[in-house]
């Protein structure tokens, strides 16, 4: 059987795609890219001419035993997604689950993802982080995502669109401390590549000056307070505890 090779490719500079990517991309058999028109482009800007097959969330289901077939009679296939990491925040999930049941060798390489570039150069401790990928976009079912992040002694990292932005840091303000510190990394490895630091008030302070424009991760720095919220039988318990002292 082949190999299904999992590549990733710069979030924005193309030096950061690595010499063994660049390899696989050109050894492989096939190219599963989400958009043969923007891999194309990277592609012939990275050097590399292979055949390549489309592979999008909304062909997945049907196009993954098209290529199990193509893996089972020994041919090599690397996937790539438009940008960063496949299967982060990006398709791919299934034809690695398709692999593994099939006995398919999965290989994954190392190289560019937005979350892990932002959230080493965040301040906020990277153990343990939680990544939540693209929240739903209504206010009303953001909220029990941000009532988790408000909660958590772990870094919160999420994406978001730029026209969404300024509303959702102002739904999140409604579950956050008023000083709970967050970081915007706009345009990594990019021109433009920016980290607004600071309270949730002070980065939407900013954004009220300045239209958030490019590619954003959004960072909410751990729960240090312990302001966690009780619940009913924690502090009946506690009420108890309080009473016996007496
Ligand atoms: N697979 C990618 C990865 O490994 O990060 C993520 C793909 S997801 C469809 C695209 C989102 O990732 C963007 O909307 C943005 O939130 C984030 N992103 C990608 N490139 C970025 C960059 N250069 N700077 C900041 N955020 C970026």
């Amino acid at each position: 059987v082949g190999h299904l090779y999992l590549v990733p490719t710069p979030i924005g500079n193309l030096e950061d795609i690595t010499l063994r990517a660049k390899r696989i991309l050109t050894e492989a058999d096939y190219i599963a890219a989400e958009d043969t028109r923007t891999s194309g482009i990277l592609l012939e800007k990275i050097g590399v001419h292979n055949h390549m097959i489309s592979f999008h969330k909304y062909n997945s289901k049907q196009r993954a035993p098209e290529l199990i077939k193509i893996l089972r009679s020994g041919k090599d296939i690397a996937e790539i997604s438009d940008a960063g990491m496949p299967v982060i925040s990006d398709p791919g999930y299934i034809l690695v689950q398709e692999c593994i049941k099939n006995d398919i060798p999965v290989v994954p390489l190392p190289g560019p993802s937005a979350f892990a570039t932002a959230l080493i150069a965040s301040g906020f401790d990277a153990q343990p982080f939680t990544y939540y990928g693209f929240l739903p976009r209504k206010s009303s079912e953001q909220g029990e995502f941000f009532e988790k992040m408000a909660q958590s002694s772990a870094t919160s990292i999420f994406y978001e669109a730029p026209h969404r932005l300024k509303k959702t840091l102002k739904t999140l303000s409604k579950y956050i401390a008023r000083n709970r510190q967050i970081v915007c990394a706009r345009e990594l490895t990019k021109i433009h590549e920016e980290f607004i630091r600071g309270s949730i008030e002070e980065v939407q302070d900013y954004f009220a000056e300045n239209d958030p424009r490019g590619e954003f991760v959004i960072l909410v720095s751990p729960n240090t307070e312990q302001e966690k919220t009780l619940s009913w039988s924690e502090l009946i318990d506690q009420v108890n505890e309080l009473v016996d002292q007496d």
